[in-house]
């Protein structure tokens, strides 16, 4: 099932029935609005006979294939550790897994995409989480870009389109997502059999991933030290602010409740001032990457937990 985005999903459609979708696609928009979700469902759109591109049946045979990533003409690249967690990739020895896409991954699938496709003629590259290419692997995305090969589509997702080098960027067809709508959160919650569904959706501003990590005790004493946080990180300076981190999160799961409070407290005063017509300070903008860098990074690493959280404080500098 897939639910929202209408605009983007009509887009893609009218694209496809006329035979004028792009090589590049690059979908960007907010954290659980459902960008993977349509990504995986695009490539498997070009496989399955059942359904309409780009949402396909997600029953058949090769819909499931495509899914379970075991299609050979779909092909996935995300940051090293959530490849190796998600069974995409085999990790390497002791080697910490890495926080970035990495060259070698760019390499392997700039040459898994020269050969010619298995069993159709398309081949589809998924690239999660662009944005977290290093220099390195960006570089090597550009000549695949510049020359993607009849027949080939790539997809990378990202928060944003600045969160993705400009030449890159200019490769490759924008498609923007929208926050979902509560009530399309709410289906999806509803569909998957979760709990507290309506409270959840009610909490989530328009995210299917917050939704689910909602925690719905004790809001107000959590928004309220969400807001303290976001001051602190705007305001102070020097000792002052480290206090302020020193105090907050000490576990990983504190840590992450409380950079979820303060993701969810920054975008509803973004919304507001947008809603407003008045400009939104691009140190914002910054702070909500800075927000999703640092969630990453604690769902990695638990030693890193209290340095994350002074990096982030050091951002007022921006
Ligand atoms: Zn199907």
């Amino acid at each position: 099932m897939y639910v929202g985005q209408q605009r983007v999903v009509k887009a893609l459609a009218h694209a496809h029935a006329t035979s004028r979708l792009p090589h590049a696609l690059l979908f960007v928009g907010p954290q659980g609005c459902g960008r993977y979700s349509l990504a995986i469902r695009t490539a498997a759109a070009f496989f399955c006979t059942g359904g309409r591109f780009p949402l396909p049946c997600e029953a058949c045979a090769t819909c499931r294939r495509v899914f379970a990533g075991n299609h050979p003409d779909v092909l996935r690249v995300a940051r090293e550790a959530y490849a190796i967690e998600h069974g995409w990739m085999q990790p390497e020895g002791s080697k910490r897994a890495g926080l970035v896409i990495r060259v070698d991954q760019i390499r392997e699938l700039a040459r898994a995409l020269r050969l010619r496709g298995f069993e159709g003629a398309t081949r589809v590259a998924i690239i999660k989480d662009a944005h977290l290419m290093n220099d390195n692997a960006a570089n090597a995305l550009l000549k695949t870009l510049e020359e993607p090969g009849d027949d080939t589509l790539i997809i990378l997702t990202a928060p944003h389109e600045r969160a993705v080098l400009p030449t890159i960027r200019s490769r490759c067809s924008i498609m923007r997502f929208a926050p979902l709508a509560t009530g399309d959160v709410r289906r999806v919650l509803d569909h998957l059999g979760v709990e507290d569904a309506e409270a959840r959706a009610a909490a989530a501003d328009g995210s299917v991933s917050r939704a689910l990590e909602a925690d719905l005790s004790d809001r107000s004493a959590r928004q309220e030290r969400a807001g303290g946080f976001l001051d602190a990180v705007r305001h102070e300076r020097g000792a002052a602010l480290l206090d302020a981190v020193e105090a907050q999160g000490k576990d990983r799961d504190e840590a992450q409740r409380l950079l979820d409070d303060v993701q969810r407290t920054l975008a509803a005063q973004i919304r507001t001032k947008t809603a407003a017509g008045e400009a939104v300070p691009a140190r914002d903008l910054a702070l909500v990457d800075a927000i999703d860098a640092a969630r990453e990074v604690i769902r990695e690493n638990n030693a890193h937990v209290q340095l994350t959280l002074e990096e982030l404080a050091l951002l007022r500098a921006l």
